[in-house]
């Protein structure tokens, strides 16, 4: 059984939130369907572990925000990569509040869509919430990201609480010089290639790297890294 196969089901990416009590909270989601036209109804498909099945659980609504391609990785690290239960991640982030109670993403957001639950179904590690939409709209004109599009241009990954997470595997490389893998977001540091963004350049060992630098995707301390 070859699990890349996975790879090849399309979907978007998107930013899932909710709120109740009090608290607001969003998460990038790829696991986003329509199900039914009438009456309009979407499934998604939530970690049990994070805070926002936590608020979607509470609340029984849920707000889907459409990611445009052009969303930067930065937006999709925060809402993708760290838990609301550490940051707040709406507090420099661009939202209002839909007639859900729901946060709804005003920025790199082309759409969105508001449901109320109407049923859920247990998935293991994840919950598969239904909801039936009670407010939609367009934001944008712009292509909305896919997630072929998020893995081949943006080189982004699945954090481990993603319905479509898998283990990486390391990268062919030319040299010899042993990769490191970040534990929080599966990147890979390869030391031939280096994080040249990040003024490391190629060829530098892992273990020459400063401590002050994170993981360029999620933004994990070096001491999350674990050699291959
Ligand atoms: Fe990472």
């Amino acid at each position: 059984m070859d699990l890349t196969a996975l790879y090849k089901v399309s979907y978007g990416l998107y930013i899932v939130s909710s709120a109740a009590a009090d608290k607001l909270n969003g998460q990038v989601a790829n696991a986003i369907m329509q199900i039914s036209a009438e009456p309009p109804t979407v499934a998604i498909s939530i970690n049990k572990q994070n805070l926002t099945h936590e608020l979607i659980a509470k609340s029984g609504k849920f707000a889907v925000s459409i990611l445009a391609e052009s969303t930067p990785m930065e937006l999709i690290q925060k809402f993708g990569f760290k838990s609301g239960r550490q940051i707040d991640k709406l507090a420099d982030t661009s939202y209002r509040l839909g007639q859900t109670g729901a946060p709804i993403i005003l920025e790199n957001t082309v759409g969105y869509l508001e449901a109320e639950l109407v049923n859920t179904l247990d998935g293991g590690t994840h919950t598969v919430f239904l909801g039936r939409i009670v407010d939609c709209d367009h934001l944008g004109d712009e292509n909305p990201m896919t997630y072929a599009y998020y893995h081949q241009v943006k080189r982004g990954r699945a954090p481990k609480t993603a319905p479509t997470y898998q283990a990486t595997a390391p990268k062919p490389t030319t040299s010899q010089l042993p990769q490191y893998q970040c534990s929080i977001c599966g990147y890979i540091y390869d030391p031939s290639q280096g994080d040249p963004a990040n003024n490391i350049p190629p060829g530098t060992l892992f273990a020459d790297i400063p401590d002050t630098w994170c993981c360029p995707l999620c933004g994990a301390p070096k001491e999350a890294f674990v050699a291959l």
